[in-house]
């Protein structure tokens, strides 16, 4: 499909395919086994300016938008979605800011996200809120020109990697959901450690860490919005990183896809190549079409994004849920394609199944996905 991508948007596939295949596809089984932080790619893609390609260019980025950046994590996905996610999880942390940071805040921190020096992280995640996030706990108590933050966070990524972390903190408990604020936290600050590392099924690259917050002390200066405005900033965030996950799990179905049509065509039963059999090609033909509908949705969900349109949450979990699907499916079925084969670690199809499973979980699972759009249908209908 020819999806029209200006000159630019061009480069930026054509550059992120050729590290994909060349970088990272290469050292991708590896870093699942390991589950050490891909620090030497994250360099490449400092290096080649794919940081800066989601942030204003008055703060040292390119003024690219959401599609860039759902362009270069599909390209990552389909060689990587862990090494992919480093990446992506970088724009979640850094959106807050772009979205609702002041003069001030923008000029501190998005240069060196956008150079790739820092890398971010998002957290909002306790162990007794994920879905239902205003059962968080963590405290921000204003002290003088300070907050003082208790509590921790969990199931974060780049946990203990990133310099620079948007954290969701209650500053009110009595107002609920309206009692929660968001803040800039530096790694280093005193009172902020990271705990326990998760041991993970899949995009084992990517390091998800627990954040422990005791009386640590950050400036006022540190608050994104006003105080209560923490879950607006969340959810704007998420309208922007939804398409992200969606087109990770695009770049996760086009890799299984490559792998199950290289495979059927090599194997041979029958006397054949088993990619003579109707069964299968059948299969192949519906996995191709699921990714491309999947990669239309994303696409277009991120042009409306890029082009203004504030009002895009149903949009941005329609295509977070349908894209995370297809990936689950066509991972599923590539695997069958491998028969036994594909059950094995010296076949890389497994690996796309195993990492296809988070993007049905992680920032809203795909049942608060659906809650999502069917409250959204709800309310148009209602007006
Ligand atoms: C690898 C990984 C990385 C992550 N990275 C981050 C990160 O960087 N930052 C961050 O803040 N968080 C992160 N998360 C957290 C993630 O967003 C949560 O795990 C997710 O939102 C689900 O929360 P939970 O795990 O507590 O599940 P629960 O909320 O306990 O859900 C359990 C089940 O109940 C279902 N359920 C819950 N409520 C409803 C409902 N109202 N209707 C129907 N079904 C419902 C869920 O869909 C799910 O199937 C990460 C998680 C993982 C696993």
């Amino acid at each position: 499909m020819d999806y029209l991508f200006t000159d630019e948007q061009k480069m930026i596939q054509e550059l992120a395919r050729k590290i994909a295949e060349e970088k990272v596809q290469p050292v991708a089984a590896e870093y699942d086994q390991s589950q050490e932080f891909p620090w030497e790619i994250m360099q490449i893609l400092a290096q080649s300016d794919l940081f800066a390609i989601f942030v204003p260019q008055e703060y040292g980025g390119t003024g690219g938008g959401v599609l860039d950046l759902c362009i270069t994590t599909e390209e990552l996905s389909r060689a990587c979605a862990g090494i992919a996610v480093c990446y992506a999880a970088s724009a979640l942390g850094t959106f807050p800011i772009i979205l609702f940071g002041n003069e001030e805040q923008k000029k501190k921190y998005l240069p060196d996200l956008a150079s790739g020096k820092k890398i971010a992280a998002f957290a909002l995640t306790e162990p007794e809120a994920g879905s239902d996030a205003s059962a968080i706990k963590t405290t921000a108590k204003k002290e003088g020109k300070y907050y003082i933050l208790n509590g921790t966070k969990h199931f974060i990524t780049n946990g203990g990697e990133a310099a620079t972390y948007t954290v969701i903190a209650m500053t009110d408990k009595t107002k609920g959901a309206r009692g929660a604020s968001a803040f800039i936290v530096e790694k280093g600050t005193p009172g902020f450690t990271f705990g326990k590392k998760e041991e993970k099924l899949g995009i084992r690259a990517s390091v998800t860490k627990e954040l422990i917050f005791t009386d640590c002390k950050i400036p006022q200066e540190n608050l994104l919005s006003r105080e209560g405005m923490g879950f607006i900033v969340t959810m704007k965030t998420f309208d922007l990183s939804r398409p992200g996950v969606a087109a990770q799990a695009v770049g996760i179905a086009q890799g299984a896809l490559d792998l199950a049509v290289k495979y059927a065509k090599e194997r041979q039963q029958f006397g054949k190549s088993i990619s003579t059999f109707q069964g299968i090609q059948f299969m192949l033909a519906d996995m191709a079409t699921e990714t491309e509908a999947a990669r239309s949705l994303v696409y277009s969900v991120a042009r409306m994004v890029d082009a203004g349109n504030t009002n895009v949450a149903k949009e941005s979990a329609m295509a977070k849920l349908f894209a995370s699907d297809v990936a689950m499916k066509v991972s599923t079925d590539a695997v069958q394609i491998f028969g036994g084969y594909g059950y094995m670690k010296d076949y890389p199809v497994e690996k796309y199944m195993r990492d296809a499973k988070i993007t049905q979980i992680y920032e809203g699972t795909n049942q608060i996905q659906r809650n999502i759009i069917a409250l959204q249908l709800i309310k148009e209908m209602a007006r």
